[in-house]
């Protein structure tokens, strides 16, 4: 979804990638200039310039980026204010903000903490509307839209976590690829059925220009690789089929595993 933003941007254009550990979105054939920073200096990362900074003191000149991008990284930034400061310092105007945060109130980001104690997540946002307040707040960026963001519990699947793995996950099927995949499925549907928020995971708003943001939730979430897919996209690309015992599968576009089907007009309406 970061690429809605970043493939807007033309040569000579910069995006900072905040918080962004070994990258949060991919570059390739992108014309843009991508700066990955982190206060942490990854083993590997993107290929892309990486800075090792603190998010409260950016080491950039003012205005140095036409985007940023905080893809799952203000929930650990311990002074989230301040963070947000530094970025109204360092962005271009017209410029583009992308904020995703998880929802701490769903199941999903319980369960994370749960399994990673803690998981880092040190900003429990449970408010969106107070998210964006505080955005427009310390940024001056106009706010564009939000997009509920749907869980598909990569963060468990055992094929993305080869190396050792957190005892309590065998309390919750071990990661196993093909449970994940289902049990998303189901949960999709009961919310589709009863309004809950079961399968949900958090929000990504945008700010900044105007620039056209489809607000409406994206529920085909790989289990693989994380990635989001409009349900329409999915249609009309041809990359969906019909199983033989009635559910639909996708054939994520991004790695290529294959996914339950849902239609994003069932959560239309849904915060
Ligand atoms: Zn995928």
């Amino acid at each position: 979804m970061v690429q809605e933003i970043v493939r807007r941007l033309g040569a000579h254009q910069r995006v900072l990638d905040l918080g962004c550990a070994t990258g949060s979105f991919q570059s390739d054939g992108l014309a843009a200039t991508v700066i990955r920073a982190d206060l942490d200096t990854p083993a590997r990362h993107m290929g892309d310039r990486f800075v090792q900074c603190d998010a409260r003191q950016l080491p950039f000149a003012e205005p140095a980026f036409d985007a940023v991008i905080l893809n799952h990284s203000l929930e650990h930034f311990e002074n989230p204010a301040n963070v947000l400061s530094e970025i109204r310092r360092v962005i271009r105007k017209p410029g583009y903000l992308w904020i995703a945060v998880p929802d701490a109130s769903t199941m999903t980001d319980r369960l994370y903490r749960w399994l990673g104690r803690g998981g880092g997540h040190v900003n429990l946002f449970t408010d969106v509307d107070a998210l964006v307040r505080l955005v427009q707040e310390q940024t001056g960026l106009p706010h564009v839209g939000t997009r509920l963001l749907f869980s598909s519990l990569a963060f468990m699947n055992r094929q993305n976590n080869k190396g050792r793995k957190p005892r309590r996950i065998y309390l919750v099927g071990g990661g196993s690829e093909r449970l994940l995949r289902l049990s998303i499925f189901l949960f999709r549907k009961i919310d589709a059925l009863f309004g809950t928020r079961i399968s949900v995971y958090g929000w990504a708003c945008c700010f900044g220009s105007t620039v056209e943001f489809d607000p409406r939730p994206w529920s085909n979430v790989c289990v693989r690789c994380g990635s989001g897919h409009a349900s329409d996209e999915l249609l009309k690309s041809g990359r969906t089929r019909r199983g033989v015992l009635g559910p639909r599968y996708f054939c994520c576009p991004s790695c290529g595993v294959e996914n339950y089907f849902t239609n994003d007009s069932a959560y239309l309406g849904m915060r």
